[in-house]
């Protein structure tokens, strides 16, 4: 959605002893702490936290809560280039292809670098 502020966008890797589900029911109650409120916010609009799981090492999930690999991932520069800056030689657990193939598609996207908000 482009009709709202600017956002901050963070991808961070891990390891974890947590099940799939867990992780991310650890993950809502987080954005809940820090004072998301599901019921009065816009689809993909602005929120103060929204944590995704996009991978769980090379798994596939389909549970009516959770997709993993993240279906909307492939198709956001503001995953895929964090994403790929962390694990250059990535690729999707769903079809061997390389994460870097798919950021020719989201070049147009305006994202920048944090560090460089000043100059945008
Ligand atoms: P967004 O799709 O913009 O992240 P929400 O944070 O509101 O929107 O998430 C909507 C639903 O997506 C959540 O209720 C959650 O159960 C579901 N979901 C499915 N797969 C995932 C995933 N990989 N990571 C996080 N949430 C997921
Ligand atoms: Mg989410």
């Amino acid at each position: 959605m482009l009709d709202q502020p600017d956002f901050l966008n963070a991808v961070a890797a891990g390891e974890c002893v947590l099940e799939p589900l867990e992780l991310l029911r650890r993950c809502n109650a987080l954005e809940a702490a820090l004072g998301r409120d599901r019921a009065r916010e816009r689809a993909k609009g602005p929120r103060t936290l929204d944590l995704d799981i996009l991978l769980y090492g090379g798994e596939l999930i389909d549970l009516p809560d959770l997709k993993v690999p993240h279906p909307g991932m492939t198709e956001r520069a503001f995953v895929l280039r964090p994403l790929i800056e962390l694990e250059p030689d990535l690729a999707d657990p769903r079809t061997g292809r390389p994460f870097a193939d798919f950021l020719p598609s989201v070049e147009t996207q305006g994202i920048y670098p944090a560090g460089l908000a000043a100059l945008y």
